[in-house]
């Protein structure tokens, strides 16, 4: 992508409407815009990453097996007064009625539409396991959206549910879940420590949040210290295989970490007190076990083995997608703008152009665009007619991992500047050298991603 042609309304001073970095940091790069409180826009750099994070989220649920749909956003009354949510749900739910008077509101979680779509077409135990997700925008009506994408209005959510025939198999579901969000947001670059938590309204008996560690985080958490040393990295795992599944939930939950609401002081005081921590963070996901709290009252049953109807077990899975951008910003940033993981950046490369019209730094940049392009890497190429240290503020603002810079000087001693964005290091290569470096040092990220 060229900048002279692109959509990158990049603001010049901090706006004052933003309390916290990320929020600052994604006006200014020209991700989203406000449309209403906590309603927003999604301008081209904002949509690549939130398009890039909707990808991981795809290929690690799909990597365990579950099983992609999309449901709609407006939602019948009538289906949340079969689970009896209707009325227990509150002033966060947006009601709106139709043309014919009919109750209607938007989603703000579907439980309720995923379990009437099974007990409409699922019938044997045989059938089972079964896990649907879906990524679909989210409408909560919160009474105080803020933080920009970090507690919006509207905001888009993975939610997947499983069905299980038995309360071990849905154990099995919640485990299951949990290694592929442990997974899913190392390859953001992010650590999110899964921490016991409190049910809430969607009811249940098991839960984890997933927090990430930040200073503006909205949640209190107590954990011990030896949790941050753990990473799943890119080990393998037969996520058909429950023992293999809870021996990862039981490495990453085993030790103490609990949010506010089921802090346990006297527990947390047994301890070492060098590790002992008390920190804020970012929820990015929560994962349930309910049982048959709506398969019951909804009346989603199989045929088990025996020849009986039961009511399936099921839970709930949430990955908080828009709100990620927010906590990854959050998590890697510096004075002078966003450090995108390469997991999740919007362009692999950014490309600097000294002289601009000039014929040889053009077609040099020209070849390079082309070259990192054929082997899977995108560009931003900032071809514009502008002084290099515009340039350059720009591309630090914006955040991409990697730049290469083409001056006339450099190219006549046939080199280019590498720089790193995160180290700040800059390294004289010549063009071909940068572009087989920065293939190889993208090759393991390209290498994590999953086609089913
Ligand atoms: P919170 O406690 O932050 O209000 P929640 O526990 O009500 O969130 P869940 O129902 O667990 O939210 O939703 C799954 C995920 O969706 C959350 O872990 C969070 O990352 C994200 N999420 C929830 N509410 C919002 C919001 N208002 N804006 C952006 N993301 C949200
Ligand atoms: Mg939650």
């Amino acid at each position: 992508m060229r900048v002279s042609r692109y959509f990158l309304p990049v603001l010049r001073e901090n706006p004052a409407e933003a309390q916290i970095v990320s929020h600052r940091l994604m006006l200014r790069a020209g991700m989203i815009k406000q449309q209403s409180a906590g309603i927003y826009s999604w301008l081209p750099l904002g949509l690549r990453v939130l398009r890039r994070i909707e990808e991981i989220v795809h290929e690690e649920q799909q990597r365990a097996g579950h099983i992609p749909v999309l449901m709609p956003t407006i939602q019948s009354a009538d289906l949340w007064r079969e689970s009896g949510r209707y009325d227990d749900y509150g002033e966060e739910m947006l009601r709106i009625t139709d043309r014919h008077k009919r109750d209607m509101l938007f989603g703000p979680t579907n439980e309720e539409m995923i379990t009437d779509i099974f007990r409409a077409h699922v019938n044997s135990y045989k059938d089972l396991p079964l896990t649907l997700y879906q990524i679909q925008w989210k409408f909560r009506d919160e009474i105080r959206p803020r933080f920009g994408v970090m507690r919006g209005r509207e905001f888009l959510m993975k939610d997947g549910y499983n069905f299980d025939l038995t309360k071990d198999d849905a154990l099995h579901a919640y485990n299951r879940h949990l290694v592929t969000y442990l997974r899913t947001y190392e390859r953001m670059g992010l650590q999110a420590i899964p921490m016991r938590a409190d049910s809430g309204p969607i009811g249940g008996e098991d839960t984890h949040e997933f927090l990430v560690l930040a200073d503006t985080g909205e949640s209190e958490v107590f954990y011990d210290s030896e949790l941050t040393q753990l990473t799943f990295g890119d080990r393998e795992i037969d996520y058909d295989d429950p023992a293999a599944c809870r021996a990862v939930l039981e490495e990453f939950t085993s030790r103490y970490a609990r949010t506010d609401e089921t802090h346990d002081p006297d527990e947390f005081a047994r301890i070492p007190e060098a590790r002992r921590r008390q920190a804020r963070g970012i929820e990015v996901g929560q994962i349930f076990y309910f049982g048959t709290k709506y398969s019951e009252p909804m009346g989603a049953t199989v045929v088990g083995p025996d020849g009986q109807r039961v009511p399936v077990h099921m839970g709930s899975h949430g990955i908080g997608v828009s709100r990620l951008l927010g906590a990854i910003i959050e998590a890697s940033h510096d004075e002078r703008g966003i450090i995108w993981p390469e997991g999740v950046t919007p362009f692999h490369v950014g490309l600097v152009n000294l002289k601009q019209g000039d014929s040889s730094t053009d077609s040099a940049c020209d070849a390079i665009e082309r070259e990192l392009q054929a082997r899977g890497m995108t560009v931003l190429y900032d071809d514009r007619d502008e002084r290099a240290g515009a340039k350059f503020a720009t591309m630090d603002l914006i955040g991409l991992p990697w730049r290469i810079t083409v001056g006339p000087r450099g190219l006549a001693a046939n080199k280019i500047e590498l720089t790193s964005r995160r180290s700040g290091q800059t390294v004289e290569m010549a063009p071909q050298e940068a572009i087989a470096h920065l293939a190889e040092l993208y090759e393991p990220v390209f290498a994590r991603s999953f086609r089913g």
